[in-house]
């Protein structure tokens, strides 16, 4: 780091409540959520008030909802000041602050799509672009780009939960992260978690390489105990390494998988091999790149509720679900400054999960991982909703497959599924072994029966075959106007 950095590093440190979670603490996220509380508390008479008027030593989950549904009224009476977007949409809708009162009342508040924010990033903004510190642009599903602004407290904020979130997952000084992403990936989360480190004071290296010597010395120099990145991209160099190495002799304390979802059946093999934990973080770029964070119960993701209020709906009827029951995922920004965003519409099916949750935390919600993006399911069959993941969970249960990329194509009324797959090991065998698998998918079983599904294909691959390496899409759809 030059001098500059140290200084930034140093001034940001400062203004960090993840450095005010006591040292013996058993649920550093939780309270880290508990010290937001109880200073906006401190700060907020009209809040004060409503809890008793004092500020609590001990934070409940009624207490923490109405910290929640106050910081909702806050956000939007910032809203209806500096964000244009809100400012009509509130008016339209004839909703005030002071109408949130009760989880309930939330959906007096109209919902936002991700295509408004694509079509008018702009207008979300809360200050003019010249304030923002960094904007990021992600690709909507309409092909226009959503850009979203982070002033300094925002980043500050979104540091903040990353180190709340590492402390959670039991990372000290003494610990060194191993950052492992390709290179290919959109945005560069690489950049974000070392950044993160410097200023936690926590040693970081970083390896995008699939060269699997490249990765084992990276981390053997940098004596790394723990690794974070793109599941699909760790399992692979397992697979690849284990053949070399016993990797449990390395001694990883946890690996951390995130911007992707994780199958159950991946997720076990990287635990065996490396002997280890693999937790799940869960986030998105409108957000932050960790909303959400796994304990060791592995049962749930621990929320990020102090900056963003999660609700799951019905999509079709906008109604709340009963906890535990599936949904799509709308999220609230709580403290946001640059892109501001109340009520949106995530389009991930997910449900939330009420505490106490096993490893003792007591008020924090906890997030059911999204099953699928509701715009990444296909139709296949007689209307058979299938989600890429589904094939994750089967074809990663298999032990020779490394990874695999399918397409669907019509040959007259069956829908065809062709499955690419990477192996060393390819014959008839894995080739029955993955047709049974893929078959034992309801939605395909259904297609089956119902003789609108063709028996799934299957091609063994080179990786670096340049039309396999092209596919970027886990599963391309190549039927013509098909809904
Ligand atoms: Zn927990």
């Amino acid at each position: 780091m030059g001098f500059r950095e140290s200084m930034m590093a140093i001034i940001v440190r400062h203004k960090l409540l993840a450095n005010q979670i006591p040292k013996k603490c058993n649920h550093p996220l939780e309270e880290w959520m508990a010290i937001k509380a109880r200073n906006t508390i401190k700060k907020g008479r009209e809040l004060r008030e409503e809890i008793g008027g004092s500020v609590p030593d001990h934070i409940t989950r009624e207490i923490f909802e109405k910290y929640q549904l106050y910081r909702v009224r806050e956000q939007m009476k910032y809203a209806e000041a500096n964000v244009p977007f809100y400012r009509n949409r509130f008016k339209e809708a004839g909703v005030r602050p002071e109408d949130i009162r009760t989880y309930d009342d939330l959906t007096k508040i109209p919902l936002t799509d991700p295509n408004d924010l694509a079509e008018k990033s702009m207008l979300f903004y809360g200050v003019s672009a010249t304030k923002m510190l960094r904007e990021f642009t992600t690709s909507g599903t309409t092909g226009h780009f959503k850009t979203i602004g982070y002033t300094s407290n925002d980043l500050i904020s979104k540091i903040d939960i990353v180190a709340s979130a590492l402390r959670d997952i039991g990372m000290t000084k003494k610990d060194s992260l191993h950052v492992m992403f390709p290179m290919v990936i959109a945005w560069d989360p690489s950049l974000m978690l070392v950044g993160a480190c410097n200023i936690l004071g926590y040693d970081s290296s970083v390896c995008s390489e699939a060269d699997i010597e490249k990765q084992l010395t990276t981390m053997r120099e940098a004596k790394s105990t723990y690794i974070i990145g793109l599941p699909s991209f760790i399992y692979r160099v397992t697979k690849l390494l284990s053949k070399e190495v016993d990797l449990k002799t390395l001694g990883i304390k946890r690996i951390i998988s995130t911007s992707e979802p994780l199958s159950e059946s991946m997720r076990a093999q990287i635990q065996d091999a490396w002997g280890c934990k693999v937790l799940d973080v869960w986030g998105m770029t409108e957000f932050g790149l960790a909303c959400a964070v796994e304990c060791d119960e592995q049962n749930g993701l621990h929320t990020d509720e102090a900056n963003m209020l999660m609700e799951i709906i019905n999509p079709e009827t906008g109604e709340h679900v009963p906890a535990g029951e599936k949904g799509e995922l709308v999220i609230t920004a709580l403290n946001a400054e640059g892109t501001v965003l109340i009520r949106y519409c995530t389009h991930d099916i997910a449900a939330l999960l009420d505490p106490p949750c096993g490893c003792g935390a007591h008020f924090n919600k906890r997030l059911v991982k999204p099953s699928g993006r509701m715009d990444l399911q296909f139709k296949i069959g007689y209307g058979h909703k299938v989600f890429p993941v589904m094939f994750d969970e089967v074809l990663f249960a298999i032990k020779d497959v490394i990874d695999y990329r399918a397409e669907i194509t019509l040959e007259g009324y069956h829908d065809v599924l062709t499955f690419y797959v990477e192996t060393d090991n390819p014959g008839k065998e894995l080739e029955k072994q993955i047709v049974d698998a893929v078959s034992s998918i309801m939605a395909i079983s259904d297609g089956l029966e119902e003789d609108l599904v063709a028996v799934p294909r299957v091609k063994f691959v080179d990786p670096e075959d340049d039309d396999y390496k092209g596919k970027t899409k886990k599963i391309t759809d190549l039927r013509e106007n098909y809904d």
